[in-house]
C-alpha cells in the first residue's frame, strides 16, 4: 500500500491544493492530508474546521482523508504507515526551503518527498492571499474547491 502524507497548513484548502491531490492520486493508493496545528500561528480556521472541510470535499473519494497533527510530519508518516510526503512547488521561492525540509525528512524519517510543480493557472493562489482577500470582504469562491 503506497501512502503519501500531504502536509500543510491549509488555512484554507485552495484549488491549488486540490490540484496537487488530484494529480498525485494516480501515483499513490492513499493520500492523507495532514493539517498542521502550528502553535506559533494564529489560524483563520481552526484545525477541526480545516479537517472537516477537506474531509467533506473528498467524501466521494475514499483514498483521500484528512487528519490534524501537532508533531513532526515524519511522526505522522509513521502513524499512517506512509513512505512518502507530497508537496507542491510554486516558484523558486519555495524551492530552497522545500529542499532542506525534504533532506531532513529523508535523513530523520527515511521518507521520500515527491514534489509536483504547480499548475500555472494556480501559481498565484496561496492560502495567505485568500485570507487577505477574505479580510477585505472579497468573494474568494473561485479560489476554493467546489
Ligand atoms: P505550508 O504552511 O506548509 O506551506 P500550505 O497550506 O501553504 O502549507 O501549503 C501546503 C502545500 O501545498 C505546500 O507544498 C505548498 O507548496 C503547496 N501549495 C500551496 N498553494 C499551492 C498552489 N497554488 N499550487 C500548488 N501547490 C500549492
Amino acid at each position: 500500500m503506497k501512502t503519501a502524507i500531504f502536509p500543510g497548513t491549509f488555512d484554507p484548502f485552495t484549488v491549488g491544493h486540490a490540484s496537487i491531490v488530484a494529480r498525485a492520486l494516480p501515483m499513490f493508493d492513499r493520500i492523507v492530508v495532514g493539517v498542521g496545528v502550528n502553535a506559533g500561528k494564529q489560524p483563520l480556521y481552526t484545525a477541526e474546521e480545516r479537517v472537516r472541510r477537506i474531509a467533506e470535499l473528498y467524501r466521494g473519494e475514499p483514498r483521500v482523508s484528512a487528519v490534524a497533527y501537532d508533531d513532526l510530519t515524519i511522526d505522522l508518516c509513521r502513524r499512517e504507515g506512509a513512505d512518502f510526503i507530497l508537496r507542491g512547488l510554486r516558484s523558486v521561492k519555495d524551492f530552497e526551503y522545500e529542499r532542506d525540509v525534504a533532506a531532513m525528512n529523508q535523513r530523520l524519517g527515511g521518507v521520500e518527498t515527491v514534489m509536483l510543480f504547480c499548475e500555472e493557472r494556480y501559481a498565484c493562489v496561496s492560502s495567505s492571499v485568500v485570507r487577505e482577500l477574505i479580510s477585505y470582504g472579497k468573494d474568494v469562491t473561485e479560489f476554493l474547491p467546489r
